[in-house]
């Protein structure tokens, strides 16, 4: 598999969820071994987990005394389309753009401009079962010949208990909104959050019922949206995964302690998918 890029640049503008402010992105190709990178004020940030500032109700990343924010929607998408060199430039504000609260726009305007360039990309194969644990909830990260990301979880008051998967096909995941219980709304404003939240990017669900008018997009819309958020916090190892991941109830900050616990385990290996292994 070789890593890839962007044909040509892309641009995206919206309204960001928490900020409430508009922020303008554009999506910058770049050579092998660049990855990607967020530039803001001059400063670049590497989508890394090290550069990870906060996880509350979305992935923060910083550096330098400048930040950019929920970033996690847009590189699930690139990681699902195999992106790993790119440039994302902030235009204007600091968080990326929700658009839908999904990633359905970035897939649809990304999907057909992707660029393979000549260099292999890279990966870390999980070598040994390894989980992280807060409470109730825990996500696993198994040896596996291929890459599957799997997501357990409930919706309070629409569905018990359900379980999705990605092994390969971003449209079962990419359309799946981003979503709150209507209890949270006064909270989260209260804290500075969702202040650009409204039910054209986010479903807010009530007891047995959600608040948008056309409903959820699948019953399990909820549950995909963790594994789509799951997917985007993965790609923060820097490198594509050989190995399956489960997560049961998992959110940002468990997602977050997972990659950095696979990134510093001893029986992670990296490899171009050329080579063999080497450690
Ligand atoms: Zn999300």
């Amino acid at each position: 598999m070789k890593q890839k890029t962007l044909l040509k640049e892309v641009e995206f503008e919206g309204i960001g969820i928490h900020s409430g402010e508009i922020s303008k992105i554009v999506l910058h190709p770049e050579g092998e071994n660049k990855g990607i990178r967020f530039l803001i004020k001059g400063e670049y940030i590497p989508a890394n987990y090290k550069y990870v500032l906060g996880t509350d109700h979305a992935t923060l990343l910083g550096k330098g005394g400048v930040k950019v924010s929920t970033v996690e929607h847009l590189l699930a998408v690139l990681y699902m389309l195999g992106i790993d060199n790119l440039t994302i430039e902030f235009l204007r504000g600091y968080e990326v753009p929700i658009l839908d609260g999904s990633g359905y726009y970035f897939y649809k305007e990304l999907k057909d401009k992707t660029l393979e360039l000549s260099q292999e990309a890279r990966f870390l194969k999980i070598g040994k079962g390894l989980e992280v644990r807060n409470c109730k909830a825990y996500i696993r990260a198994e040896p596996s010949e291929d890459f599957c990301v799997v997501y357990e979880g409930y919706v309070r008051g629409l569905l018990e208990r359900a379980k999705v998967k990605y092994c390969g096909n971003a449209k079962e995941v990419v359309f799946a909104r981003t979503f709150c219980y209507e209890e949270e709304v006064e909270y989260l404003l209260q804290r500075g959050l969702a202040k650009g939240g409204s039910l054209k990017n986010a479903v807010v669900i009530g007891k047995g019922f959600v608040h948008n008018p056309e409903g959820l997009r699948s019953k399990d819309e909820p549950i995909r949206h963790k594994l789509l958020d799951l997917i985007g916090d993965l790609s923060l190892l820097g490198y594509r995964i050989k190995g399956r991941i489960i997560s049961y109830g998992g959110g940002h900050s468990l997602n977050y302690q997972l990659v950095k616990s696979l990134a510093e385990s001893s029986f992670s290996t990296t490899f171009t998918s050329s080579s063999v292994s080497t450690p």
